[in-house]
């Protein structure tokens, strides 16, 4: 069997649509799996629509992605010699014709027709016409359709889908200003680019038997079709702005992570028994064709959400922390100091087993985010200002000698709330003040293993200090 090739062939005219990436995603496993090449072709022929902004906003939802695809990335526009050259080879061996029609005389044809309820596709009388009764005048290069019998589509996911040839029109390859057609420009460059599996949305699945008709009159191989349906918003209506976040990069600004947007992304529309949670890996070995379901998907944040959490939870802390300076560039905050990244390595096997975004995940940090003196949050300072800081008082001293791990912490904490005569829980508080200013932090005796002795103590004094005078 032939090397496996799949394509994404976005058009750039905007911000780069999450169903995109969802098909870049099929794409991707299918090819990665299997050993194939993935690439990338910009069609960008439409000059009033496509930009340069959109190209890059591709390119940088690939990037994030994690979509990597073999080679450049094929601009379609340029290739149009190659397009105008097949429409004349179609020509040639009499696959095509010249036809001299102006508008108006195609609108009389077309209103002919719907007259006399004609069944049959728009033909051109010049479709037989023999080159010596050729005008001198413009012309368009038409497809000679095949009058009769079927176009079959087996769709891997559609099923066989079947289209009687007098449905098709004679449609034009190449218009009278001599430029190529989007059909045509499609046809041969998944072609001439060796592409063998064609997996896109189905909104495109009407093109493929035009797009076979250019095939089968070049005797080219047809590619494996599979048309995967549209992704719906929660309410169950097409994605859109009004029902979610269409584009790549806002998901990217609410910080999930990318692993977690291709594990959300690939089982948006295709499964694997009852797996929510995998890995690249088992994604890129399992990924099929069978099992793309054939109705609309539904984005659901809360699946994402879940799914976002498990892979933070299982991420190497060096890739998260780097995910997480990404994060934080592409919100546009301040990056970290050298002295907050340490921290933050060393806080992570902590606190990233119950977030589910990066927002999260620094919240969940910001006890070592801060530096001194420590902001205390106005909902916590109401609580702790209720309890005396005679705890402070013994503690502190006693943290200068004790053993600086967890479990010995614990002991010293529990010792002082009896001698003080207080529940842990009453006590915390008052430490979560003085050590992170809020009450959204990982443990006391977490967040003194990684703050360390120094700082620990710093903090419980500075605190201390500020309210003995307050008190
Ligand atoms: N350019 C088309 C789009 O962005 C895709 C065409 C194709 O995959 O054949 O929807």
């Amino acid at each position: 069997m032939s090397k496996v090739v799949t394509r994404i062939a976005p058009s750039p005219t905007g911000d780069m649509h999450i169903g995109t990436a969802r098909t870049a995603l099929f794409n991707w496993l299918y090819a990665r799996g299997r050993n194939g090449k993935f690439l990338l072709r910009i069609e960008d022929t439409d000059k009033s629509r496509s930009n340069k902004a959109a190209t890059d906003a591709i390119l940088t939802g690939m990037a994030w992605l994690g979509l990597d695809f073999d080679g450049d990335p094929i601009s379609q526009s340029e290739r149009a010699p190659r397009h105008i050259e097949i429409a004349y080879k179609l020509l040639e061996i009499g696959q095509a014709y010249k036809c001299f029609l102006s508008e108006y005389e195609i609108n009389d044809l077309r209103s002919l027709a719907i007259k006399n309820k004609s069944p049959t596709a728009f033909r051109s009388p010049w479709r037989e016409a023999p080159s010596s009764t050729f005008p001198n005048k413009p012309f368009v290069i038409r497809i000679k359709a095949p009058q009769s019998g079927a176009t079959i589509i087996n769709d891997e996911v559609q099923g066989n889908i079947s289209i009687r040839n007098n449905q098709l029109d004679d449609m034009i390859l190449l218009r009278s200003d001599g430029t190529p057609v989007y059909m045509l420009a499609v046809a041969v460059d998944d072609h001439d680019m060796g592409v063998t599996h064609i997996i896109r949305g189905d909104d495109h699945l009407n093109n493929a038997a035009r797009q076979n008709l250019i095939y089968s009159a070049l005797n080219w191989n047809i590619p494996v079709y599979a048309h995967i349906p549209l992704i719906h918003g929660e309410d169950g209506k097409k994605l859109s702005k009004r029902n979610s976040a269409t584009s790549v990069i806002e998901y990217k600004k609410m910080g999930y992570p990318a692993s977690a947007m291709r594990n959300y992304l690939a089982r948006l529309g295709w499964s694997h028994g009852d797996d929510e949670f995998f890995t690249d890996e088992q994604a890129k070995k399992w990924f099929d064709l069978q099992h793309i379901g054939k109705s609309p998907s539904r984005f659901d944040f809360k699946k994402l959400s879940n799914i976002s959490k498990l892979h933070i939870a299982n991420a190497d802390n060096a890739a998260l922390l780097h995910e997480l300076i990404e994060y934080l560039n592409v919100v546009d905050q301040p990056s970290l100091s050298q002295t907050h990244l340490n921290g933050l390595l060393r806080s992570l096997d902590f606190t990233k087993s119950s977030v589910k975004s990066f927002p999260e995940l620094l919240e969940k940090n910001s006890f070592i985010l801060k530096d001194r003196p420590i902001y205390i949050d106005p909902d916590l300072r109401e609580k702790i200002e209720e309890f005396p800081l005679k705890t402070l008082k013994i503690l502190t001293p006693q943290l200068q000698n004790v053993k600086w791990d967890r479990s010995k912490l614990e002991e010293l904490l529990n010792s002082v709330c009896e001698q003080v005569e207080l529940k842990f829980r009453t006590v915390a508080p008052i430490l979560r003040a003085a050590l992170a200013g809020s009450s959204k932090t990982p443990s006391v005796f977490d967040m003194m293993t990684v703050l360390g002795r120094e700082e620990t103590i710093e903090r419980l004094i500075e605190f201390e200090v500020k309210n003995n005078n307050e008190i």
